[in-house]
């Protein structure tokens, strides 16, 4: 990869990389843009097959959360860190200590917290070395895991894109694949369940699955066969790049809305979807109830406004959806417009008056 040519390509503003031989540390923050305000966006542990892979990540990453913060209506910019190495093996106290040192470097201009492969418990020791972690367990003193919120927001995604697609936004009945049941997916089929949706469900870990399909009745599928299991909604809730140019047309389902960061493995692909008949929630809309809860926990937590705010997440889609069938345009072309189209406003009003 040319580091600096794609640098410029996506816009971000500047890259740290940090080795720390004490505790082994090797962490990427790629900060984005902090037009809004400080860059927030968590932490990725991952044993990557490569640096690059994991350069690539942290660069994809921290540019969804610009749009994903600028779309939810936050003043706050986009970024993200990415740990190289094993959330199995490689967790220690003197790891998240070290890159709790390395965000205080900072002083501010990005904040952090738990993503796939950390939890709230991890940023329990980097909080010892750095007061930028948000999404600390409530005992001390932040709100405490994003997983439910998350999932509260997909719901709405999937209101939204029923309601859009039928007339009405009622889940009673409709038959929901979640790929992935960790800490968004589980909430996701609970809710679903709870709605009256029937739910087929799959995880590489096969344990999470039994717990879940004899407690409430969840259909289990193969994790590789979820991907084209005839259904109204498929809800990508694992990893990323679930939807490539191969798996477009194995799709059986009307909507596409889940949790997953970078759904797509090119954007380009939300065409393909729309050609297909197949509604897409643009995943940095739909979830983004975990940025709006730690979000607001950096300003004093208070619980029913991030509810509301994340019950918004129906109205935003339900524009998107209309503003895309009226362009010919695809829903993400339409979302990431309306998100720059935020940024442009804001920094015009910034240098109304200096900053
Ligand atoms: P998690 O690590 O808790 O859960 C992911 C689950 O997916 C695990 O149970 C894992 O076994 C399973 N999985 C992995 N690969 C799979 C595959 N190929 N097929 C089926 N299952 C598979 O992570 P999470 O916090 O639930 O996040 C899930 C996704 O949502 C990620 O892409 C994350 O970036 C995104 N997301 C999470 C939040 C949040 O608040 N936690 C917010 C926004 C976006």
């Amino acid at each position: 990869m040319e580091i600096f040519e794609e640098i410029k390509r996506r816009g971000h503003e500047q890259i740290l990389f940090n080795y720390d031989r004490a505790s082994g540390l090797k962490a990427i923050i790629a900060i984005h843009n902090t037009t809004l305000g400080p860059a927030l966006g968590g932490c990725r542990m991952l044993p990557y097959q490569t640096e690059e892979a994991a350069l690539e990540d942290a660069l994809r990453l921290s540019e969804g959360m610009t749009y994903k913060a600028a779309a939810a209506g936050l003043d706050f910019g986009g970024g993200k860190t990415v740990i190289i190495g094993d959330p199995m093996k490689d967790k220690s106290e003197a790891l998240f200590r070290a890159l709790g040192r390395f965000i205080e470097t900072l002083k501010g201009r990005y904040l952090t917290g738990e993503d796939v492969g950390t939890n709230e418990e991890d940023f329990v020791w980097a909080r010892r070395e750095t007061r930028y972690v948000v999404g600390l367990p409530p005992a001390y003193g932040g709100s405490g895991d994003t997983g439910d919120n998350t999932a509260r927001g997909v719901i709405q995604a999937m209101r939204a894109a029923l309601m859009h697609r039928y007339g009405s936004p009622d889940l009673q009945g409709r038959r929901i694949a979640v790929q992935g049941l960790g800490k968004v997916g589980y909430h996701v089929a609970r809710r679903a369940i709870e709605a009256g949706a029937r739910v087929i469900a799959a995880d590489i870990n096969p344990h999470v699955v039994g717990r879940v399909a004899s407690a409430w009745g969840i259909e289990a599928t193969d994790p590789w066969a979820v991907v084209e299991t005839p259904c109204d909604i498929f809800a990508p809730c694992a990893l990323g790049n679930v939807i490539t140019e191969r798996t477009v047309s194995a799709l059986q389902c009307q909507v596409v809305a889940g949790s997953a960061n970078n759904q797509l493995a090119d954007d380009r692909l939300a065409d393909d979807l729309a050609a297909r008949g197949i509604l897409y929630a643009p995943d940095f809309i739909a979830n983004a109830g975990g940025l709006i809860q730690v979000a607001d926990e950096i300003r004093g937590y208070h619980e029913e406004r991030v509810r509301h705010q994340i019950d918004g997440i129906y109205d935003v889609l339900l524009e998107i959806f209309r503003k895309a069938d009226a362009s010919g345009r695809s829903t993400v072309a339409v979302a990431v417009d309306e998100a720059r189209r935020r940024l442009d406003t804001i920094q015009a009003i910034h240098r109304l008056y200096g900053s």
